[in-house]
């Protein structure tokens, strides 16, 4: 079998000026890099003429460790619209160098539906994530400066949230002592770096309308409290006019094709759990004004991807989504039900039964809380058994879900028709009332309740000592009326990676609280998240080589 690096280099690729004559984006237009990847100034797409493109999430049940396919199933479903002979175009993020070094690999889909040039797009791309690391460690600089030098804001050392940030898996710089030397060497302090992907400046990338947009954002981006508790921003420091210029190319989105020719804006990525994960408002934007369909994906499970697109991408860039696409897998309803990781590759029809409530509760979620129409793309493995994929279709079937069995890994586009002409119906049956989980002006703590209780089916949500003291601190500062994004577990439904299925009557517990103000979300933390992942024992990297031609393996 081929290697998504092989089936990927097989392929041949169109000029990106044919890709981008498919939007009616004529050359002049493209800000090229290479024959294959060009930037697009995004006024000069906006200038064209509007489409108005039907929005299409694609969303997941709670997953296993592996990923469950909805980057596979994004690609697929746009090659299977263009197939029918709609006109749709993909926007999706751009894959961060930790996972692709580290246990994930890449994320630019895999078998037939991927986007190319998928080695680029993996390594390095246009320089994105490198101009968002430079955005947020020259903030990092001129703070540590700034105290060095007097210190006029009265900034207290030890009150420091703003971390430096590098786009690799290295636990080694997780925390770290700097400005040690001499007394020219600067002031020491407790630090650390965290993964670029989780840096605030990505979630405002990824948020921000427009340069003036980013450049606002960026100014509110709470970075320390001064020896007299008072908040200092990115502004007080004159930090954002030089952080916004550093990203004035990054923020155009990249466009790329995937392997049959569709046209993809790959753009930004920031985490799920710490952030919202979602590739940026822009692109999916421009998803939207030159296609008819624009299909996009939200990182982890509905609980929190397909929550986070709703109440908080959607609601801050005024999108309204017209048709939820879930993707189930036989591997993961087994592993919902109670199977082993070890043990996923056997057949097991009853345990795909007991693992189904993850799968109702997730399109329960999507239809009677976002009001949203939804198909689930049972996204099929070789190994899947007819009898496991026929008791998911039975399950749909008598909960009236409508779905498609999905083989775009192994065929592409045509894997898929099933699925686009489910979607196509849906959106056009029309019974989009589209709304939020809860009221943005509604108290922190009934914000994150109605999630809990809502998406979770949690019984209530028990709030700590130093999330009580940060809710109290952010209604204090005025920065209570944001949505919330919550980090959690994707594993689970519930704050506990264990509780599999569809777990009922147990307590949300809130641990502690920030605030990404320039993003604009309060992220509320149930349980400890890693901002900066390990290495794992043998590294994808160990695997990875080019050739003196240049040729890339060793990519999965
Ligand atoms: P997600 O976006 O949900 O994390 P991806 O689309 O990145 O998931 O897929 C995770 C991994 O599973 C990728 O390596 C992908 O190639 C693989 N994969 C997805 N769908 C299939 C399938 N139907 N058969 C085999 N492998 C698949
Ligand atoms: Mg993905």
């Amino acid at each position: 079998m081929q290697t998504d690096v092989q089936i990927a280099q097989a392929a041949t690729m169109q000029h990106i000026n044919d890709i981008g004559a498919k939007l009616g984006i004529t050359a002049d237009k493209l800000e090229h890099y290479g024959k294959y990847k060009a930037k697009i100034n995004p006024a000069d797409a906006f200038a064209l003429p509007k489409k108005q493109g039907k929005l299409i999430l694609v969303t997941a049940i709670n997953p296993t460790p592996a990923g469950e396919g909805k980057t596979t199933v994004t690609i697929g479903l746009t090659d299977a619209l263009n197939h029918i002979g709609k006109q749709a175009v993909v926007a999706m993020r751009e894959p961060s160098l930790g996972p692709v070094f580290g246990v994930k690999g890449g994320a630019a889909g895999g078998g037939y539906a991927q986007v190319l040039p998928m080695e680029d797009i993996n390594l390095h791309f246009t320089g994105d994530f490198h101009a968002i690391s430079a955005a947020n460690n020259l903030l990092a600089a001129m703070l540590d400066n700034h105290i060095y030098q007097g210190n006029a804001l009265n900034i207290d050392p030890k009150r420091v949230l703003w971390r430096r940030v590098v786009d690799m898996n290295d636990r080694q710089l997780r925390n770290i002592i700097n400005g040690l030397g001499k007394p020219t060497d600067g002031v020491i302090r407790p630090d650390g770096f965290d993964i670029t992907v989780a840096s605030e400046v990505m979630a405002i990338f990824c948020l921000a309308k427009d340069l003036g947009d980013l450049k606002q954002r960026l100014g509110n981006i709470l970075v320390a409290y001064t020896v007299d508790n008072q908040a200092v921003y990115a502004k007080d420091l004159n930090a954002n006019g030089a952080m916004a210029a550093l990203l004035k190319d990054a923020i155009k989105p990249n466009l790329v094709q995937t392997i049959e020719g569709s046209p993809a804006f790959v753009h930004g990525g920031p985490f799920a759990n710490i952030a919202h994960g979602c590739n940026s408002v822009l692109a999916t934007r421009l998803a939207q004004h030159l296609g008819d369909y624009a299909v996009t994906e939200a990182g982890f499970g509905a609980d929190l991807g397909a929550e986070k697109f709703c109440d908080i991408k959607s609601r801050l860039a005024g999108f309204t989504p017209d048709c939820a696409v879930v993707v189930a897998t036989v591997r993961a309803l087994k592993y919902n039900g109670g199977v082993e990781k070890a043990d996923l590759g056997a057949e097991n029809v009853d345990a795909v039964r007991k693992g189904l409530p993850n799968l109702l509760k997730h399109i329960s979620n999507l239809k009677n809380v976002f009001g949203l129409p939804v198909v689930v793309a049972i996204n099929r493995f070789v190994s899947d058994s007819d009898a496991e994929l026929a008791t998911i279709q039975a399950a749909c079937e008598a909960n009236g879900a409508d779905f498609a069995l999905t083989e775009v890994w192994e065929k592409g586009g045509k894997g898929g028709v099933d699925l686009a002409n489910k979607v196509v119906q849906a959106i056009e049956k029309n019974q989009n009332s589209f709304q939020f989980a809860y009221d943005v002006n509604d108290s922190i703590a009934d914000k994150i309740t109605a999630i809990a209780t809502k998406i979770y089916g949690a019984a209530g949500v028990e709030f700590g000592a130093e999330a009580q003291a940060e809710m109290a601190n952010l209604t204090r500062l005025g920065l209570d009326k944001l949505p919330v994004c919550m980090a959690k577990t994707q594993y689970s439904l519930s704050d506990n990676a264990k509780l599999l299925g569809c777990p009922s009557g147990f307590t949300i517990q809130v641990r502690g609280m920030t605030v990404s103000a320039g993003a604009g979300f309060i992220v509320v933390l149930c349980g400890n998240m890693m901002k900066m992942p390990g290495l794992p024992k043998v590294p994808a990297a160990e695997k990875i080589d080019v050739d003196e031609n240049g040729v890339i393996s060793g990519l999965f």
